[in-house]
């Protein structure tokens, strides 16, 4: 299974001033390349590929840094080139514009990948603490201590460093499968808010932590701050650095909430159902966007799509069209006329007091229910329960379903099935 890993490192002083040293030189590769291949372009429309190494030879400083770090810095700027290349002479049907020169601060990474020599893969983790990287040397680092380093296959490694001065490495490799959890119930549904976080069909609900609301004032306080320094002197740098650090403790706290959310839904249901939501366009709603943001459901959804897969579960994703809060759960009437600021109402139909979330979420967890059944009825096989859906495709066709009486009767699926 591969899979990408983060660590962060900490570099010794000489390995900080040579990874600084690379990401300088592979920055300069790439606008280098960039910026030869559009004068020539532009001057004579010739589409020229330069030499890496007649590079080293005029700049000999590039001869000090890893040179697998330089070439897939220029592979890079050639893909990006292409890519705009074949877009303007129609050969892909997508619209690229002409690629961008790199900023200092902009693009902090490189990335090595691993080569086999006569002592193994010069890309190891050398002990619990140690990474070995070609030219750079051991370098301690520190994360995912429960993984048994000894079977794992590095690929390559990137790494990078953020503006609040830290390093990090991001390694692809090739982990063996992690235990099989049982799961204790067989689906849930979950609807994603801005008030709670997650409602689910059983009436549970995950508190949204916003910790962007909660550091707001200390982020608006440092950016006043920095409005006052004079622009690029000793204090300036300093309040960037605070507030840059500010940014990214949300950004931890944030991945860290969604990590142990994500986990423990995949790992306590078989089945998983919410609903596809599209992000980019909800954004577009200014008075949301920065709840939703905050909140980032879209990397949510993303951690128990990748974390279900994992642990053989079924995530299928439901139409951002369906109407989720619109339908009565229990006899399947909609009421077009709901507002958003109505959190409860009553099925003029059957009578039932609904509650608009924890109803939402009970259809979604139903029509999830009823696609998968659709797709696994006909097919042969014992453990067909397991087998993927393609659920991207099926939800486009789901825009306005027809409630059948099947699944009219509520929480489905939250019974037990493994007693034990
Ligand atoms: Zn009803």
């Amino acid at each position: 299974m591969n899979k990408g890993l983060e660590i962060r490192l900490y570099p010794s002083k000489e390995q900080r001033v040579l990874i600084d040293k690379t990401l300088g030189c592979s920055r300069f590769v790439y606008n280098q390349v960039l910026a030869l291949k559009k004068e020539l372009w532009e001057d004579y429309k010739i589409s020229f590929n330069p030499n890496l190494k007649s590079f080293k030879e005029e700049w000999p400083f590039l001869t000090k840094v890893p040179s697998q770090a330089l070439a897939n810095s220029y592979m890079d700027c050639m893909t990006a080139y292409n890519n705009w290349f074949n877009s303007i002479k129609k050969k892909t049907k997508q619209e690229t514009k002409f690629p961008k020169f790199h900023k200092k601060g902009q693009k902090n990474s490189f990335r090595i990948a691993a080569t086999k020599t006569s002592k193994g893969y010069d890309i190891r983790i050398e002990d619990y603490e140690h990474i070995k990287v070609p030219k750079l040397g051991l370098i301690r680092f520190r994360n995912y201590n429960y993984i048994d380093w000894s079977k794992v296959h590095i690929y390559n490694i990137t790494i990078k460093k953020t503006l609040s001065n830290k390093y990090f490495a991001s390694i692809c490799c090739e982990l063996v499968e992690p235990e099989y959890i049982k799961p204790k119930f067989d689906a849930c549904g979950f609807d994603l808010g801005l008030k709670d976080f997650a409602i689910f069909d059983s009436g549970e609900i995950i508190k949204n932590p916003k910790y962007y609301r909660n550091t707001e004032y200390r982020i608006k306080k440092t950016q006043r701050q920095l409005s006052k320094c004079k622009k690029f002197s000793k204090n300036y740098k300093k309040v960037q650095l605070k507030l840059a650090k500010l940014h990214e403790k949300i950004k931890n706290q944030r991945k860290d909430f969604q990590h142990k959310t994500s986990r423990q839904i995949v790992n306590e249901n078989q089945v998983i159902v919410s609903e596809d939501l599209n992000v980019k366009g909800m954004l577009k709603n200014h008075k949301l966007a920065k709840s939703i943001q905050d909140a980032s459901f879209g990397s949510f959804c993303n951690m128990i799509n990748y974390k279900a897969n994992d642990q053989r579960r079924q995530y299928v994703r439901i139409g951002t069209f369906y109407p989720s809060s619109k339908l009565c759960h229990c006899c399947g009437f909609k009421y077009k006329g709901l507002k958003l600021e109505e959190r409860f109402w009553t099925c003029p139909e059957c009578g039932t007091y609904l509650d608009r979330d924890e109803n939402a979420a009970i259809n979604i967890l139903n029509e999830g229910l009823r696609i998968l059944n659709r797709n696994t009825v006909g097919s042969t096989g014992n453990d067909k329960s397991l087998k993927p859906v393609d659920t991207v495709y099926n939800s486009a066709l789901e825009q306005e379903p027809v409630i059948t009486s099947s699944y009219t009767a509520c929480h489905a699926g939250k019974s037990p099935i493994f007693s034990g």
